[in-house]
């Protein structure tokens, strides 16, 4: 599905290449999340002083709103080393390998934190607080236990779920920042910048349309912006104004509120399916045929901070404010369709 594509949590290779050439490469171009950006100055700065690595550091929020992006600042402010993998990727024997060849004050980034296996975990504990880890080798009665020194590194993580890591793990990391959804005006700031990288003219007000679509998030300001420059050349029109974007977006099944097709089904099931009683997250992915992992990851975070819905202990409910928005969208609907009939 193309707006699933366009607006999921996955990257796209043209994604992964996109994203290399727009990333900030510096705080001074990583425009919002001030007060995070303002402790992380403080902490790299004094760190960079004492010569020292900086503390383990857990990132975490809803994908796309710049974890990586951060975690490379921080290894190119500190002129340091820069390690990368994620979660999932990774496997004890690598993990072993990386530790031991990582040089001092080495930044190590680990992306889908929470998705590391619980042994993997445990096997980091001793090595981010006592910078060692020790290895089994044999089996059996022959086994044996070899310790290996690590030096001193810095391990940041990024997680869309801190609920997801066991308590001793998350109590390892002396930085924990949140990174929450942006401005308006940072996201019209991102994505001037990116159209100023790609040599695309933007008028304001385009910019403030693509911006307030783009569920608060830079990556998908982005994606957006890559769209709406394919309209703008077919079109042959050498600059994206309001009216453009907004015709563009529209036809690319995004609402004036951000809200994909995807986000009016989770709506309208809440809403006529199960008639606003909580609903488990697992029917609900049986219901909309999308894994739970992509609801709770991408599409929830932003429904509740628009207020439409909210999670209880007995499920997810649409609220007063959601029931009123899919309700008015639903008769504007069938008022278009009635419309239509009379005219044809
Ligand atoms: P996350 O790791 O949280 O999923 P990323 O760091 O990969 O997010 O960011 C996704 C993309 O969004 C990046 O490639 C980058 O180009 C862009 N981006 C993220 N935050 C910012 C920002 N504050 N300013 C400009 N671009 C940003």
């Amino acid at each position: 599905m193309a707006v699933k594509s366009l607006l999921g949590s996955k990257k796209t290779t043209e994604d992964k290449k996109l994203e290399k050439a727009l990333r900030p490469r510096s705080f001074e171009e990583f425009p919002g999340q001030d007060s995070i950006k303002k402790q992380l100055k403080v902490f790299v700065s004094a760190t960079v002083e004492r010569v020292e690595p900086l503390d383990h550091t857990l990132l975490y929020g809803p994908p796309g709103l710049g974890k990586t992006t951060l975690a490379r600042i921080i290894a190119d402010t500190m002129k340091v080393d820069y390690v990368a993998t994620s979660g999932p990727a990774i496997r004890k024997g690598d993990l072993a390998a990386l530790l031991t060849t990582l040089k001092a004050r080495t930044v190590l980034f680990i992306d889908e934190i929470h998705r590391l296996s619980s042994d993997l975990e445990e096997y980091l504990y001793s090595a981010m607080e006592d910078f060692f880890i020790d290895i089994v080798t044999g089996e059996g009665l022959g086994a044996q236990s070899v310790r290996f020194h690590i030096s001193p590194f810095t391990l940041i993580g990024a997680t869309t779920r801190t609920g997801l890591l066991k308590a001793p793990f998350r109590d390892r990391f002396g930085i924990m920042e949140r990174l929450d959804f942006y401005d308006v005006d940072s996201l019209c700031e991102i994505v001037q910048r990116s159209a100023k990288l790609l040599r695309m003219k933007l008028s304001d007000k385009g910019a403030k349309e693509i911006a307030v679509r783009s569920r608060g998030t830079p990556r998908i300001v982005n994606r957006l912006l890559r769209r709406i420059r394919d309209y703008a050349q077919v079109a042959k029109k050498d600059q994206i104004d309001k009216s453009l974007a907004c015709y563009a977006l529209e036809e690319l099944g995004v609402n004036a509120l951000g809200l994909n097709r995807l986000d009016m089904e989770i709506l309208k099931t809440l809403h006529f399916n199960f008639s606003g009683q909580p609903v488990g997250i697992d029917t609900l992915s049986s219901a909309l045929s999308e894994t739970a992992d992509t609801l709770e990851d991408f599409y929830e975070p932003y429904l509740m901070r628009k207020g439409f819905i909210r999670k209880t202990p007995r499920g997810r409910v649409l609220t007063q404010k959601g029931q009123e928005f899919i309700s008015q969208e639903f008769k504007s609907m069938n008022q278009n369709k009635k419309t239509q009939g009379e005219l044809f």
